[in-house]
């Protein structure tokens, strides 16, 4: 079965080449142009992913996405067109798994579109499977952060942290690697897969949020921390 996409954006133009190029690769696709139609079309749809424009009519993305994620757990690929909402996009919890900056092309588009459809399928494909094997409730232990292994849990002093399943990936990622200086490169390739077109500042972006979580002051992190020459060591 076609794998479901909803486009909002109100730029009539973009809205109608985004879902003429995601048709043509074989999605069932349906598009809207304000953020109440986007709140209805996904509880009608359940859309497998939702591209979502920040700038709209009625309501805007970051609100559309605040509500939706309380709601589902549908993947959302935010489109920004300014840096200070970049910076909302990376400062507050809006619940966007991922975002791409006006302009862009269709190519980048397409392979942030098939990374997050990909990565949907896998957790689908995990959800699918829960008592296949007795849990074996093996855990990381850094001290107050706890990963537990089993149940994709993480908790910070005991309080189970609300981390998204690429942040979850790349704490994860880190604890295999515990005092490795890894490059921003290598942790791309290596998380997002070698197949993901963009560009280093996704790592960034996601460390800023992971840090934001399991950091007692994620201004000055004790963690991971940042290696001068580009990259990053968990340091537990
Ligand atoms: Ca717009």
């Amino acid at each position: 079965m076609a794998e479901t996409i909803l486009i909002v954006e109100d730029e009539l133009s973009l809205q109608e080449t985004l879902a003429y190029n995601l048709k043509k690769e074989g999605y069932t696709v349906e598009t809207v142009g304000d953020g109440r139609s986007a709140l209805e079309a996904a509880r009608r749809l359940k859309p497998d992913l939702i591209v979502l424009d920040i700038m709209l009519p009625e309501m805007d993305g970051f609100e559309v996405a605040r509500i939706l994620r309380k709601e589902m757990s549908t993947a959302i690929l935010m489109l920004t067109a300014r840096d200070d909402e970049i910076d909302r996009v990376v400062g507050l919890e809006v619940g966007a798994d991922d975002y791409l900056t006006k302009p862009f092309s269709m190519r980048e588009l397409m392979a942030r579109v098939k990374s997050q459809l990909r990565r949907a399928r896998l957790l689908r494909e995990e959800m699918g499977r829960p008592e296949a094997s007795p849990p074996r409730h093996e855990t990381l232990n850094f001290e107050s952060l706890i990963v537990n292994l089993t149940r994709r849990e993480v908790t910070l002093d005991g309080i189970p942290l609300q981390l998204k399943p690429k942040e979850y990936e790349l704490l994860l990622f880190f604890a295999e690697h515990k005092g490795q200086m890894l490059s921003r490169e290598f942790i791309l390739e290596r998380v997002w897969g070698w197949d993901f077109i963009g560009d280093s500042r996704t790592v960034d972006v996601h460390i800023r949020w992971l840090r934001q979580k399991i950091e007692k002051d994620s201004a000055n992190p004790v963690r991971i921390v940042t290696v001068r020459g580009g990259g990053y060591r968990f340091e537990g």
